[in-house]
């Protein structure tokens, strides 16, 4: 038990951990200490340890395998004693930038209701051709819910706006009825809570929690695929909702018709309700989502710059609002306007670099120095995760963007065998597609192979 006085959120505290922050910056490689550091907050300090927030379970893990030496040593610099660091996740409600994959509650199985991510809201959702019979669905059951159209099911690919939705129903209803118990989280958690309950034989606890509620929202159910106590626990949950008239939402990436292994009998009730899609956004639909991230962010692009991003990027709207961030930035810094000229320029300058051109060996050094680890680790035997996690991503990068074999990349990365690569390179892709931190990570290692040039 720790039983020492806490002195939370102490201003002087708060200072030493910005200066703490100061002392590793200046330690660590730009972007390395945004991608880590730069969403940590001082959660608490007690004359024992230091608690750290940070917004994914992905970062408190990366920071605890890499940086936790560098942390400890910085701590005893800085206030003078060494204490124990510890992680937890954390939603930062106003600045948070994007929905978290992790828990929305804790360990907590007491019932808690609308933690919504107030950012993600109905009258903010550009509706386009691509989605509007999606955006009708979502009016239809914020005048109705658990009567129109029940359940209601999103599916469709990555970043085109399901979560969004699905969250914008939730706030909508909640602003009619602030009484309105609603509850939203992602399959995995819906998961975690079945396995962590048949554990502790909590069955009550949880059931109290998932079917006692007016609006359940389970985002990416296409994780539930093969998890047969999970669909079972998820149709009984279903079916005592569906009773009582309480609406449920869900979204995937695929069709139910299309998802594996799920059990038939749930299947069908996912196909009873309403199922839409929302496809990815056509030119007109870009053009208006990047002036509505324009307005947001309080930036003054005219719409004429906008559709030369939009033109060039024929992607969904999480790609496309991060490409727009990526050209203010970058004309930003170059003391630029954002003008159709700039951007142009700045397009086209980047479309010119192809990292099929660069050599492998850069991808490696990288990878490499992005993580901190050294080239001898990457390509040698050991299996720690923290060379696991570089090892993946070089695959990946080597595969997907230079284009290489997988025989190829297995010897260059120490000899290992193509079936390896195969295995590391599809667990990216797939991590991609959900994970934004590992998107950022990406982004990330890319913008600087690139920037290095030829
Ligand atoms: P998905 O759940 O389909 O992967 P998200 O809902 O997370 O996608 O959307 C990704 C990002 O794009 C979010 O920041 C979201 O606000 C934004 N976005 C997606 N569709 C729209 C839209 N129609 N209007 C405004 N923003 C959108
Ligand atoms: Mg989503």
């Amino acid at each position: 038990m720790d039983n020492s006085a806490k002195v939370q959120m102490n201003p002087t505290y708060s200072k030493k951990w910005n200066k703490i922050l100061e002392v590793i910056q200046s330690q660590l490689p730009a972007h390395n200490f945004r991608a880590w550091f730069g969403s940590t907050r001082l959660k608490e300090v007690t004359e024992q340890k230091v608690v750290v927030a940070t917004p994914s379970a992905f970062i408190s893990q990366q920071l605890g395998l890499r940086y936790l030496r560098l942390l400890e040593q910085t701590i005893v610099q800085v206030i003078g004693q060494p204490l124990r660091v510890e992680f937890i996740v954390e939603q930062f409600k106003k600045e948070q930038k994007e929905e978290s994959r992790e828990d929305v509650f804790k360990v907590d199985l007491r019932p808690q209701f609308a933690v919504l991510n107030p950012k993600y809201t109905l009258d903010n959702f550009v509706v386009g051709l691509s989605n509007n019979v999606a955006y009708a669905a979502a009016q239809a059951v914020v005048e109705n819910p658990g009567i129109s159209y029940n359940p209601l099911f999103i599916y469709g690919g990555t970043g085109v706006g399901k979560t969004h939705l699905m969250v914008g129903i939730g706030n909508a209803v909640l602003a009619k009825n602030p009484h309105c118990k609603i509850l939203y989280c992602s399959s995995e958690k819906f998961t975690n809570d079945y396995v962590e309950a048949i554990q502790t034989r909590k069955m009550g606890e949880l059931r109290n929690r998932y079917r006692l509620v007016d609006l359940l929202l389970i985002d990416d159910i296409q994780f539930f695929s093969g998890r047969e106590g999970t669909q079972e626990e998820f149709f009984h949950t279903f079916n005592e909702l569906q009773a009582r008239n309480s609406q449920i939402i869900l979204t995937s990436d695929r069709a139910p018709a299309e998802m594996e292994k799920l059990a038939d009998r749930l299947k069908s009730r996912l196909q009873g309700g309403l199922m839409v899609d929302i496809q990815l956004p056509d030119f007109d639909t870009r053009v208006a989502i990047l002036k509505a991230k324009c307005l947001e962010r309080g930036e003054l692009v005219s719409e004429e710059a906008l559709k030369i991003i939009a033109q060039n990027f024929e992607s969904n709207a999480r790609e496309l609002e991060g490409k727009l961030i990526q050209v203010i930035q970058a004309l930003k810094i170059q003391g630029k306007e954002l003008s159709v000229e700039t951007i142009q320029h700045f397009l086209g300058a980047r479309q010119a670099i192809n990292l099929q051109n660069i050599h492998y060996s850069r991808v490696l050094s990288t990878v490499c120095e992005y993580f901190n680890v050294r080239l001898s680790d990457l390509t040698g035997p050991k299996r720690q995760k923290e060379l696991v996690l570089p090892r993946h991503i070089a695959m990946h990068i080597l595969s997907e963007e230079l284009a290489m074999t997988v025989e190829k990349i297995g010897e260059i990365l120490g000899n290992r065998d193509h079936t390896t690569v195969m295995h590391g390179r599809d667990k990216m892709k797939k991590l991609m597609l959900v994970d934004q931190e590992t998107q950022r990570m990406f982004s990330d290692i890319k913008n600087s192979l690139v920037s290095k040039g030829h």
